[in-house]
């Protein structure tokens, strides 16, 4: 099973197993020298690969992104980890929301990094913390009462 790592991946410090990608942008965005490079290399030590997604899936993803409302949150890095799970029918490891909400929409498979590992499929909601109610999607503020949400799991 091939996987793409996003940055967050990259930092998690985590050992993955399977062919593993990143990207040019995400390479980018991990500063030489410190402890992130480090775990870089060891990943880099292991096998990862850097490559750059073609023109099309990164348009594809900006297309996506737009309609979905993504689009400002995204970093080019983040553009490209998308792009390229894309093109690869990869896996895409991220923790980040915007990023799992446009790879839904394209149908890429995602999966999350921390705490509960990689092996175990789960999927995430959200709470109100206020009135308790649950939702699909992430909202900055409840959509019925204007409070806080928190994301939880779902078995
Ligand atoms: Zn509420």
């Amino acid at each position: 099973m091939p996987y793409v790592l996003d940055t967050s991946a990259i930092l998690s410090g985590r050992i993955f197993t399977g062919k593993l990608y990143t990207t040019p942008e995400v390479a980018k965005e991990i500063k030489p020298g410190g402890h992130s490079w480090r775990l870089m290399e060891f990943l880099m030590s292991r096998g990862m690969e850097i490559v750059e997604p073609s023109k099309k899936a990164v348009d594809t993803v900006k297309k996506t992104a737009i309609k979905t409302g993504d689009i400002a949150s995204l970093s080019p890095a983040d553009i490209e980890a998308l792009a390229l799970a894309y093109e690869l029918n990869a896996t895409l490891l991220t923790d980040d929301y915007s990023m799992q909400n446009v790879a839904k929409e394209l149908n890429i498979r995602y999966e999350s990094i921390i705490e509960e590992g990689i092996k175990e499929k789960f999927y995430w909601i959200f709470r109100c913390k206020s009135c308790g109610k649950f939702f699909k999607e992430f909202y900055e503020i409840c959509p019925v009462c204007g409070g806080k949400l928190k994301r939880v799991r779902k078995d």
